[in-house]
């Protein structure tokens, strides 16, 4: 995977994810990634903020600082708002940019506790949530079962104002990713789904191909007829235009899909194109000279940063400035009106179960798979964007592994820990 593209060990240590720190969830969907004894975990705040630390604390020592990380579990909106608050202060603490991972399906009272303490300052200046919304979904209060995803454009649209409200009344930016997970029956409202989400101004657009992870009892056989292509080309009919994923890679591209561009009025314009060599000349230079990490870099150093990093080596500029001219002609005259938005599409197809389980067992042993489906999927783990800290085992590994091997014991140890009903004294 030490492709031209790859981002992975050179701009990003990869995403990270917690585990073990609320299983539960009040949603029955199909499919769900949880183990089937999730929901015998009590959600617990205190349990939940010292687990993060103790994972948080192990990023930071193994991966080092500035890196995405998800608060993902159940549900996180189960958690009281003042443990989920602290969580995510923990992790910035540990040098982690959160992001918390949610059915959305909450009132704007829980999002404005989390982000505006008692007294009504400030207590983030940016808070960034993944919101899951599909079809494949029960539960939700205003609507339980939906019929079709067009049913739930309603729900996408009451989230969205509800972070809106948030920072028209406390100034507190949003970053909003929106989460779909596809199968046959929703496949063809992807596009739907993109233009939708492209209008109310999520920034991120996220699929999921089912996959048979996690309650078998919600499993589906017709999984399996689903291809990345095909969901791919959904994504592609909704933005109108080609999504070009080869320019730059996260791991590996059975796993991650992503393409960073920004619509201009009507048009999704990608900054890269990965049919065209001048681009992939163009992103040589910028993975070769820009600086590691800007992530919590304040715009001005992170400009700063940059000029630096162009100016110590003059000869790249002309690419630079080369692929600056062709980006600005590809916006075109849409651009001249300021009505540009930053949008990422982004797909991250999990393995089943039934791979990655003997697939983890040879590798911990050592045993370089024969059989070629089990190849494939250590190769994929092996090149894993998406880890989960085990300070115990003194590892971080694949959250594929995770929901496929780990949780089902991990949940049967909490459940014990914290029990749904606390015993009487
Ligand atoms: S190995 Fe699994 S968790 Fe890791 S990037 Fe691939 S699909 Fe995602």
């Amino acid at each position: 995977m030490q492709t031209p593209a790859q981002l992975l060990g050179r701009k990003l240590t990869g995403c990270q994810g917690t585990h073990g720190v609320f299983p539960a969830c009040n949603f029955g969907c199909q499919p769900c990634y949880l183990s089937a004894n999730s929901n015998r975990v009590r959600v617990d705040g205190a349990h939940t903020v010292a687990e993060v630390e103790r994972q948080m604390a192990f990023f930071r020592e193994r991966r080092g600082p500035a890196q995405y990380a998800q608060l993902i579990g159940g549900e996180v909106s189960l958690l009281p708002a003042e443990a989920h608050a602290e969580a995510l202060e923990m992790m910035r603490r540990y040098g982690r940019m959160p992001m918390s991972f949610s059915h959305g399906d909450f009132d704007y009272e829980y999002l404005e506790e989390i982000a505006v303490r008692p007294d009504g300052s400030r207590r983030f200046d940016l808070v960034s949530f993944a919101i899951h919304i599909d079809s494949t979904m029960r539960g939700r209060r205003g609507i339980r079962h939906a019929g079709s995803e067009r049913e739930l454009h309603p729900e996408r649209r009451r989230v969205r104002e509800m972070f809106d409200r948030l920072t028209a009344e406390h100034g507190v930016r949003t970053h909003l990713a929106h989460n779909m997970t596809v199968t046959p029956d929703n496949l063809d409202e992807v596009a739907d789904v993109v233009r939708v989400c492209r209008e109310l101004g999520y920034r991120m657009c996220s699929f999921q191909p089912a996959a048979m992870v996690g309650d078998q009892r919600r499993w589906d056989e017709g999984y399996r007829t689903l291809t990345d292509d095909a969901v791919w080309a959904e994504a592609e009919r909704g933005a109108g235009t080609r999504l070009p994923y080869k320019a730059l890679q996260v791991g590996d591209l059975r796993c991650n899909r992503v393409t960073y561009g920004v619509w201009a009025a009507d048009r999704y314009v990608p900054l890269l194109d990965d049919a065209d060599p001048r681009d992939l000349r163009a992103r040589d230079v910028f993975l070769a000279r820009l600086p590691g990490n800007l992530l919590f870099a304040p715009p001005l150093i992170a400009a700063a940063r940059v000029a630096r990093a162009l100016l110590l080596h003059p000869a790249d500029i002309p690419t630079v400035v080369s692929w600056a001219q062709r980006f600005a002609r590809r916006l075109g005259v849409r651009a001249v009106g300021g009505d540009l938005h930053p949008t990422t599409y982004v797909m991250h197809s999990f393995m089943d179960a039934a791979d990655v389980a003997p697939a983890w067992d040879l590798l911990q042993r050592g045993v370089r798979a024969t059989d070629p489906k089990l190849l494939t999927t250590q190769e994929r783990l092996q090149a894993c964007a998406y880890g989960m800290a085990h300070p115990d085992r003194d590892e971080i590994v694949p959250a594929c592994v995770q929901h496929s091997v780990f949780d089902e014991a991990e949940n049967a140890r909490l459940g014990a820990l914290l029990p749904l009903y606390r015993p009487r004294d």
